[in-house]
């Protein structure tokens, strides 16, 4: 169950009420804070048997706005049928929620400073503050590169900062990188931010995910493991929030099928729509892992830019998408990196892509 306080309530006018919830026996009352795109909510959980409590005698408390019924799963980043429950959350000036797009375009692995400044600067010339950039490489083979790690991480924040870029998607493969993270925005000025990225050969690492819910700092970028369902994959994004960071993005990027051959991965941007019903999630699609190449369609449209579309025009929040000045070159995933190029045609179709989204959302108001 969850208890949710009218966001004008003082902390005077709270308190005789945290004090009841904390008092019920056999219950455990914990207390969240919940960063929404627009307002601040403080949300208390009531985790055991919530089964024999009224929830009208709760609402009744000073200072409730409302009591939801929970199911056991997803608690907090679930919707459980509650309209009116917050989605998303701002980060460094950027807001990311159920009812806007973000693209986070940019290079798998960072590889030298000149291509991560060809890459930002054209970003900027396109009116983009996000990008991705991989620092921490987790691979399939032992050998492979493996990221330049936190030696580059000076160079790419302060780039990134000059050309206008807010908001980095950076994945993390261990704890200690976070601190790596926050150090070196600290010594290089904060000259933008970090969106931690957990991928998804980590999506079950639940000390991983404790590790990063124990952190607020940064907000997170999620994506849904490749070889499981989706509601464990939901059910490890809670363990962010069971630890106090509610601030997820949820990214859908492919099941590992080769019945999706010949693409890299079985493409599952139908499930935008059922992530954004299920939960508060912003929601996000790659295409470049989910399809994995550059092959184009008869009419010369990448498959990456089909899928893309396919995701936008079903309401998916944010994109992330493999670029880079010199696939040849590049020394991870070169083969599914849109060229440079390409870029402003990409945004074009995402735009047109978003354009329709919400024609359709418009007309559905209507239905
Ligand atoms: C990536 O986005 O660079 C990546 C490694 O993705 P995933 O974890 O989905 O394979
Ligand atoms: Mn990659």
């Amino acid at each position: 169950m969850i208890v949710i306080l009218r966001s004008s309530a003082t902390p005077e006018e709270q308190r005789p009420t945290l004090d009841a919830l904390a008092a019920l026996p056999g219950i455990e009352a914990r207390v969240h804070t919940v960063r929404g795109a627009l307002k601040t909510l403080t949300e208390v959980y009531l985790i055991g048997n919530t089964k024999a409590l009224s929830a009208e005698d709760i609402a009744l408390l000073p200072g409730v706005d409302r009591v939801v019924r929970v199911s056991e799963e997803y608690r907090i980043l679930g919707r459980h049928s509650d309209q009116q429950r917050v989605t998303g959350f701002e980060y460094n000036g950027v807001e990311f929620s159920q009812d806007n797009l973000h693209v986070f375009a940019g290079l798998c692995a960072v590889d030298t400073p000149e291509h991560v400044r060809e890459m930002v600067e054209a970003l900027a010339r396109h009116g983009q503050t996000c990008t991705r950039m991989g620092a921490y490489k987790p691979r399939t083979n032992p050998y492979s590169f493996q990221g330049h790690g936190k030696g580059c991480l000076p160079w790419v924040f302060e780039i990134a900062g000059k050309n206008g870029i807010k908001v980095i998607a950076m994945e993390i493969t261990h704890e200690n990188h976070i601190e790596e993270i926050a150090e070196c925005l600290e010594k290089t000025g904060n000259p933008t931010g970090v969106m931690l990225r957990i991928g998804t050969r980590n999506t079950q690492n639940f000390e991983l995910l404790k590790a990063v819910g124990r952190q607020s700092r940064f907000p997170v970028l999620f994506k849904r493991g490749f070889g499981i369902t989706l509601n464990e994959s939901l059910n490890a994004a809670e363990y962010l929030a069971s630890e106090g960071n509610s601030s997820v993005v949820f990214c859908l990027r492919g099941m590992k099928t080769n019945m999706g051959d010949p693409h890299r991965n079985m493409v599952d941007f139908a499930h935008v729509p059922v992530v954004r019903r299920l939960t508060r999630m912003p929601v996000c699609v790659d295409p470049s892992h989910s399809v994995g190449s550059r092959e184009r369609s008869p009419e010369g449209i990448s498959d990456a830019m089909h899928v893309t579309a396919q995701g936008v025009v079903a309401g998916a929040n944010m994109v992330l998408i493999d670029f880079h000045p010199a696939p040849r070159t590049a020394l991870v995933d070169g083969p599914q990196a849109l060229l440079m190029s390409e870029l402003g045609w990409f945004l074009d179709d995402v735009a047109l892509a978003r354009e329709c989204y919400e024609k359709r959302r418009d007309r559905a108001a209507k239905a």
